[in-house]
């Protein structure tokens, strides 16, 4: 079996991690803190002292980190992963990223003798823990069906969208159709509270409807009990914006929704909301209505 190593055990991380482990993969883990790679480590996991040494005793190399500055460091950078992988191994960056960091790690792998996909994920937490993510995979085809006994283990809809980039691409329009989606829940929330209407029951009776959608359902029930404990931080889903904004600007084309909500998200961040779910995004509508969502219950 290939020998895999992880590196970047947070809230994505850690749960992906540990299925690779049942599934009879030596894995060697590399964590900026130090919490969640003990865990790994209980598990059945080795840990390495960088992201170098895990290259060094792993086939397959998978980085599940924060952002672009991050990727770029542990895979480009001095110490980084490429420094240590062998001819023929794969980097499979399954972050969110900016699309052309996706192109020059691609680029950079193969004058090493190796392979990289960009294999970003949607399904959040929940799915990270139910191995149900969504992978979407930019890279050659060889390399694809090659990671994906490996990927098979954290995710179920997983689809070759393209060359290298494509994958990342495809996250960030991910990315603005669940923004958008959370700001109109968002709106359609406050609207209704302003006219004296519970939101509780417009949600319950917009679900059997066109408006159904995961967010309204789960990101809706956040927004009314309160629960904006993350989930994904308002901070990563903006660093999202960015480069969904980045790679537009890059194109010549205007997204003017996705500005506006990647503002909108400034906005919570400069309150104090930053570590919080992105659902909490309906706390910015609710300031900008003088009102606040009462919990179903009262
Ligand atoms: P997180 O902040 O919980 O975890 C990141 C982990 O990386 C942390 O454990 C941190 O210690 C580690 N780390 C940071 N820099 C490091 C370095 N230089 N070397 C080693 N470890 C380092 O973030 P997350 O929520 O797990 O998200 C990870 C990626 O997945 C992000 O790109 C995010 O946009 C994406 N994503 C997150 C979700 C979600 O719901 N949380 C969903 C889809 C995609």
């Amino acid at each position: 079996m290939e020998r895999v190593g992880f590196i970047g055990l947070g809230i994505m991380g850690k749960p992906m991690a540990l299925h690779l482990l049942p599934a009879g993969y030596p894995l060697t883990v590399f964590n900026r803190s130090q919490g969640a790679q003990n865990e790994l480590i209980a598990a059945g996991a080795t840990s390495a002292a960088s992201p170098k040494d895990v290259a060094a005793v792993s086939d397959v190399v998978i980085t599940m980190l924060p952002d672009s500055p991050d990727v770029e460091q542990v895979v480009l950078g001095k110490g980084g992963v490429l420094e240590g992988l062998h001819s023929g191994g794969l980097v499979i960056d399954m972050s969110t990223v900016l699309p052309s960091l996706a192109r020059a790690i691609h680029d950079r792998a193969q004058q090493k003798g190796c392979t990289a996909l960009d294999a970003p994920v949607s399904g959040g937490q929940v799915g990270a823990q139910n191995a149900t993510l969504s992978i979407m995979v930019g890279g050659s085809v060889p390399a694809f069906e090659r990671a994906k006994p490996i990927l098979e283990k954290m995710g179920k809809n997983i689809v070759h969208v393209g060359e290298a980039g494509a994958g990342q691409v495809t996250k960030a329009a991910n990315q603005i159709v669940v923004a958008v989606t959370i700001a109109a829940v968002s709106e359609a929330f406050v609207l209704a509270a302003k006219a004296h209407v519970n939101p509780s029951k417009v949600r319950d009776a917009l679900l059997g409807g066109f408006a159904h959608s995961r967010i309204l359902d789960l990101h809706g029930s956040r927004m009314l009990q309160r629960r904006f404990q993350p989930g994904f931080k308002t901070t990563l889903h903006r660093k999202d914006m960015a480069i969904v904004l980045n790679t537009a600007r890059e194109l010549g084309l205007a997204l003017p929704v996705s500005a506006a909500v990647a503002e909108l998200m400034n906005a919570l961040i400069a309150n104090g909301g930053g570590e919080l779910d992105h659902s909490a995004l309906v706390t910015v509508f609710e300031k900008l209505g003088n009102l606040e969502l009462t919990p179903p219950s009262s």
